[in-house]
């Protein structure tokens, strides 16, 4: 047994155990994968696709290794998805590159805007599946947050949550996960990738849209690569924050190979209230959530680590709750997001009063913590935290 010396007293971590625990999580995940790549008419999408693949690619069809950084450009700073249009390359290389390839972007089935302008699109993928994305612009800069989903449906079973009460259909793939992003700023027309500091409509991504993205982390690491590299949609991987429910055997690895930041859904300061509300944490309990996230690779003052807490009432809102709240990330860089529950049709529970939120809020942030209060957005069109559901489908053998 390793002690951690970030870890509270009393607390060890077996870290052989834990590999092997990552390795089984891993493993289980494959078999929800997504279809491959290759399109009705035996054409191959470039999007998603990482250089080395891309590099692949091009050796086979035999083209140098500098097309990649073209196609690279192309695709991901340019935002084009029509092969003519790359006029750096020859036409005759055009044709060639597009009777083998596509550049592909998910089908927008449905594209709602809520009166206060937060968007919802249904994007329907190859298989026919389908997954939703919602973006939420800032209402006083010309920013916002795209959100986006990992998974079609979610294994998890949170009571609280919508997309909980749809089983899991299967993984989204990498072009899926960067498809979404690239459909939703082919909406607003955000092309070519804005470089550096300059602003950006589509500014940050969060990782918490249908779906554990841990239990899909292949896929969604695979997914934020591309989009941080810097010769593409270069996004800060301090833009990036990915939302787990406490899959804690992948944390450590989504901080050390992303450096992305990250948010938690603790919603209970009880295991035996939180063992129902997130039936994982029976998996992998408080004390060991918390102990993960004190290990988080990079987490710090600038880089602080969102505790989601969603305000149930009369379960988890009360003044105890909140101190209890304090005491256990205590010492922690960390701030906590409080989330008024967004209902949908069928649910038991309802939101907190006004009253209850502030003197939580109060009571944290008194303690040092900033504790904002989540303006729910979009709820007229359901596109509000946890309100993400879609009628996916079983389809596949390996999904039973
Ligand atoms: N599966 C990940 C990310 C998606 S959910 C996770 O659970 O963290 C994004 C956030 O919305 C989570 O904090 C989730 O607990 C919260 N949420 C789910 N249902 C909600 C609801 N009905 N109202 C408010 N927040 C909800
Ligand atoms: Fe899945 Fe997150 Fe919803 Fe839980 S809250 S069911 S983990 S999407």
């Amino acid at each position: 047994m390793i002690s951690h010396s970030s870890s509270p007293p009393g607390t060890t971590v077996d870290l052989s155990l834990t590999e092997a625990e990552r390795d089984k999580i891993l493993a289980h995940a494959a078999k929800f994968d997504p279809p491959g790549v290759t399109t009705a008419d035996g054409r191959r999408d470039l999007v998603g696709m990482s250089r080395e693949e891309l590099a692949v690619e091009m050796a086979a069809i035999g083209e140098a290794p500098f097309r990649v950084k073209q196609l690279w450009h192309w695709i991901y700073h340019q935002g084009v998805i029509d092969f003519a249009r790359m006029s750096t390359i020859a036409r005759p290389l055009q044709e060639k590159l597009a009777e083998r390839f596509i550049i592909g972007r998910p089908e927008a089935a449905r594209v709602q805007t809520s009166e206060d302008a937060t968007r919802k699109f249904l994007f329907r993928f190859r298989d026919g599946q389908e997954a939703e994305t919602v973006y939420i612009p800032d209402l006083d800069e010309d920013r916002g947050a795209v959100c986006i989903s990992s998974q079609v449906g979610c294994t998890l079973s949170c009571r609280f949550c919508h997309t909980g009460t749809q089983t899991l259909v299967r993984n989204l793939a990498a072009p899926e996960i960067v498809g979404q992003f690239m459909a939703a700023r082919d909406s607003y027309g955000e092309w070519p990738s804005p470089k550096g500091e300059t602003p950006r409509l589509l500014s940050t991504i969060v990782l918490m849209g249908m779906g554990e993205p841990l239990y899909n982390y292949a896929n969604v690491a695979k997914a934020m690569k591309i989009v941080m590299d810097n010769e593409g949609i270069g996004l800060s991987r301090r833009r990036i924050t990915l939302s787990t429910s406490g899959v804690v055997p992948m944390m450590d690895r989504c901080g050390s190979e992303l450096g992305l930041c990250l948010a938690v859904s603790l919603h209970a300061v009880r295991d035996d209230l939180r063992d129902e509300l997130i039936p994982l944490n029976r998996k992998y309990p408080i004390a060991e959530l918390l102990a993960a996230c004190r290990r988080y690779p990079g987490a710090s003052n600038a880089r602080r680590i969102t505790f989601e807490y969603v305000m149930l009432k009369g379960v988890n809102d009360s003044e105890a709750d909140a101190r209890e709240l304090v005491r256990l990330i205590a010492g922690m860089p960390a701030k906590v997001n409080l989330i008024p529950f967004n209902p949908w049709p069928g649910t038991k529970f309802a939101r907190s009063s006004r009253l209850a939120i502030d003197r939580f809020s109060r009571i944290v942030n008194d303690a040092g913590y900033a504790s904002p209060v989540r303006r729910p957005r979009g709820q007229d069109i359901l596109a509000a935290c946890g309100q993400l559901r879609t009628d996916g489908m079983r389809t596949r053998a390996g999904a039973a």
